[in-house]
């Protein structure tokens, strides 16, 4: 509930309209059973990080590191040995020079397939960044909810299907989950890697469940057990109390300015799995002979681990602020994904807002409630790796962080906005009734 006194604060001290308070403080007040089962799954993951810190001796040497190549880091070790730990996982490469998501995902993918073998995207339309680097046009022709062709030959600049690597696509079924036997009908004697997005990137479809995902796990399997199964796990960790690689999944990969970040690591990326996959992998992340011995991690150890230890209570508060979310826009009409009432398996909440003014007033108005650049306001812009404008507010401690208070929007049909983030539900929670306040004082919405 929140209380008159923090009512009238916002109201003197940030030029809050009293209804667009109370108007959050009702869909709040709907949520409280929901909230405390997020405490109950983040009491638990909190306790496997700790576990994991405690099981590898970490000690405060950890947080030195070298120069140079990089030889014998042991705080890199460390950091590597509690991801493998927290994921249940053989090994892990967890590194600040992996640049983003996409780019552990991309290693993943071109370390472990080879000339000849096939590809599976099982989730539909991978993330646009991916579609690029599968050398995929938006809206290729195997998409069902989509048209268009696959790039040119001329286009191919290094990417999967450049490579001779055939690429496949099985879409989600109409109830918008995994269609397990359109899967098992695709699987072939060639096919190398299963591949599976968590969170919805930026389409129109919820997170996949850690049921639906086993359920892929097991059937693949089922088939071949060397097929490898991959997650995309973006926005995924801590949502649950179990990770993917715990039921079976073979490697996982996402970002560390996202959820396992905890808001404190500065760039990088994880990928954790089997050895042997990791092996594989680390030669294409550096180079063949060198894999993962090499590698500095320029002094981002320790906030990598405290990242880590404190993430599990920032997805919390995203989880949180991201339920408020879709609750109070399905009050005010909007169509919201994943629905209101549903289950969560990542932290994003999509908005149709239908219209270009609507999406960019939101984006801006989240803008205008973080503590990094508040007073300035995003624009659409061409960003690299994406087809359409996005316009994106991130006004946080790091660039781009988007477990950090966050909205953003390609700039295209039917008008979405993806809200996440908020190191902290008070913030979260802010920057919804900002939002709310906001459109209402552009007239682009009345309570
Ligand atoms: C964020 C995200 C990625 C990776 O994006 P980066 O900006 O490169 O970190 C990949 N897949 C999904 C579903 C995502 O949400």
């Amino acid at each position: 509930m929140i209380m008159e006194r923090y009512s009238s604060y916002l109201i003197k001290e940030f030029n809050i309209d009293e209804k667009v308070i109370s108007f959050v403080e009702e869909a709040e007040s709907l949520l409280s059973q929901r909230f405390a089962a997020i405490d109950d799954t983040t009491a638990i993951c909190q306790m496997k990080v700790l576990k994991a810190f405690q099981d590898n001796h970490i000690n405060a040497t950890h947080f030195d590191w070298s120069t140079g190549y990089g030889y014998d880091d042991a705080g890199r070790e460390a950091v590597e040995r509690v991801y493998a730990s927290v994921f249940g996982t053989e090994a892990a490469l967890v590194r600040p020079n992996i640049v983003n998501g996409t780019h552990a995902i991309a290693a993943t993918l071109l370390g472990l397939l080879r000339p000849g073998d096939e590809l599976i995207e099982v989730t539909g339309t991978p993330y646009d960044t991916l579609r690029t680097v599968i050398g995929k046009k938006d809206g290729d022709a195997s998409n069902k909810r989509g048209g268009g062709s696959l790039l040119g030959p001329d286009d191919f600049k290094g990417t999967i299907r450049d490579y001779g690597i055939v690429y496949k696509e099985v879409a989600l079924g109409d109830d918008l989950d995994i269609d397990i036997e359109a899967i098992k009908q695709a699987v072939t004697p060639k096919t190398r890697v299963v591949a599976m997005q968590r969170s919805t990137g930026y389409d129109w479809r919820p997170a996949i469940s850690l049921e639906s995902l086993k359920a892929v796990t097991d059937a693949v399997h089922a088939i071949d057990s060397s097929i490898i199964v991959m997650l995309d796990n973006c926005y995924g960790e801590f949502v649950g109390t179990v990770e993917p690689t715990e039921f079976g999944v073979d490697v996982m990969a996402g970002s560390l300015i996202k959820n396992p970040g905890g808001g404190l690591a500065l760039s990088g990326g994880y990928i954790v799995g089997k050895a042997a996959l990791i092996e594989q992998i680390s030669y294409r992340l550096t180079c063949p002979g060198i894999g993962a011995e090499c590698g500095l991690t320029f002094g981002q150890n320790r906030n990598v681990m405290q990242g880590l230890f404190i993430a599990p209570k920032v997805v919390n508060a995203a989880l949180k602020g991201a339920i408020l979310a879709g609750t109070v826009y399905d009050k005010l009409g909007f169509e919201v994904m994943p629905p209101a009432e549903a289950n969560r398996s990542d932290i994003i909440q999509a908005i149709k807002f239908g219209s270009a003014d609507k999406t960019v007033a939101f984006c801006q108005a989240v803008q205008s409630a973080s503590p990094i650049d508040s007073y300035v306001s995003p624009v659409p812009w061409d960003m690299p790796g994406y087809d359409d404008q996005v316009v994106m507010a991130a006004g946080a401690f790091v660039q781009g962080s988007s477990i950090e208070l966050s909205a953003d929007a390609p700039l295209r049909e039917p008008y979405i906005a993806y809200f996440q983030g908020g190191l902290t539900y008070e913030h979260s929670r802010f920057g919804i009734i900002k939002s709310l306040d906001t459109l209402v004082k552009k007239g682009l919405i009345a309570l």
